[in-house]
């Protein structure tokens, strides 16, 4: 059992994965705060609080990594991208080195959509090899995610291009966790991708 099963963020993640019902809230914690959110703005999608949890899920359930600051950056890595979380606030509860990743996972919401996809395929080969392991389990579920359900008003071409612009961020993080690379590789031949 995890030394750190009484930190908030683990003791909910293991409530919501053990319950699999009504989530119990953590007034006032950034991922409640988050999964509110995003509940409120995008209910037609799967519930948000699924994806930082089904990040972590890949990354010790299938890639094997034990590693506590990847596991907490996982569950951590869009906070302060989509809510109102600060980096200063992530360093408080988690320490600098999950600041760091964090900040490293995050896009510069400043700039227009095409400039952040088009940066994170240029960032990739340049990550941590810890970013690099949350960036791979977050395009596996996140292509997952598609292949389950196309989201509301996505044609099959924006799909399309969804999966190739994946396969190019992909590319910059090859040599790091083999089982993901693998299952990345098994949905891009599924979509006749390139790789
Ligand atoms: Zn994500």
């Amino acid at each position: 059992m995890s030394p750190y099963i009484n930190h908030p963020i683990v003791e909910y993640t293991y409530l919501y994965l053990g319950s699999q019902s009504e989530m119990t809230p953590y007034i006032n914690h950034p991922i409640v705060e988050y999964t509110y959110w995003y509940l409120g703005c995008q209910s037609e999608m799967t519930p948000y609080i699924n994806h930082p949890i089904g990040v972590a899920y890949i990354l010790t359930e299938e890639a094997g990594i034990t590693d506590l600051s990847v596991i907490q950056t996982a569950l951590l890595h869009d906070t302060v991208e989509d809510t109102s979380t600060t980096f200063d606030e992530i360093e408080a509860e988690f320490g600098k080195e999950v600041r760091d990743l964090v900040v490293e996972l995050s896009d510069d919401k400043t700039l227009m959509k095409e400039d952040r996809k088009r940066l994170q395929i240029e960032h990739a080969p340049h990550a941590s090899p810890k970013a690099k392991l949350v960036k791979l389990a977050d395009k596996l579920y996140n292509l997952r995610d598609l292949q389950r359900t196309v989201p509301r008003g996505w044609s099959q071409q924006r799909m399309q291009g969804y999966f190739i612009w994946a396969a190019q961020v992909v590319a910059g993080l090859r040599g790091t966790n083999k089982i993901m690379e693998e299952a990345l590789d098994k949905i891009f031949k599924e979509r006749n991708v390139d790789v």
